[in-house]
């Protein structure tokens, strides 16, 4: 897996030039949310809400500097990017749900799908994306 060190804060990323806070860390999901601009606050609650209907029993962590969601593996994570909200469900995932997401007009790559802050944020698809990766185990 190819990393990205930055070099202000020294934290480890999968994506080149990752934006992120470059203070202190955040240890919890909690304050990682916390963290961020005040109008992105609201939409990245919703979608931690939606994973956690479908992910009840996973353990919520901060792992590659993104909210995370383990049980004994990572499973998916999500982060806070400028425009969108960054949802990483696995490759084999975004696949899965490859039509759905066309349909909808989301962008995707490659174990990424890119979810840009609005009112209408696709909730149902993320619980059913979360609940496909439980049920097939595939993951982040
Ligand atoms: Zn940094």
């Amino acid at each position: 897996m190819s990393t990205w060190k930055c070099p202000k804060c020294g934290r480890s990323f999968r994506k080149e030039g990752q934006s992120h806070y470059c203070g202190k860390a955040p240890e919890t999901v909690e304050e990682y949310i916390q963290v961020q601009e005040e109008d992105i606050r609201k939409p990245l609650l919703r979608v931690r809400e939606a994973i956690r209907r479908s992910l009840p029993d996973a353990e919520e962590r901060i792992s590659w500097a993104m909210p995370t969601y383990w049980q004994g593996h990572n499973i998916l994570h999500f982060a806070a990017q400028k425009k969108h909200i960054g949802f990483y469900p696995g490759p084999e995932a975004v696949e899965q749900f490859a039509e759905k997401l066309e349909a909808l007009g989301y962008r995707y790559s490659k174990g990424t799908i890119q979810i840009p802050y609005s009112e209408t944020l696709p909730l149902e698809l993320l619980s059913e994306i979360a609940a496909w990766c439980r049920e097939t185990g595939h993951h982040a």
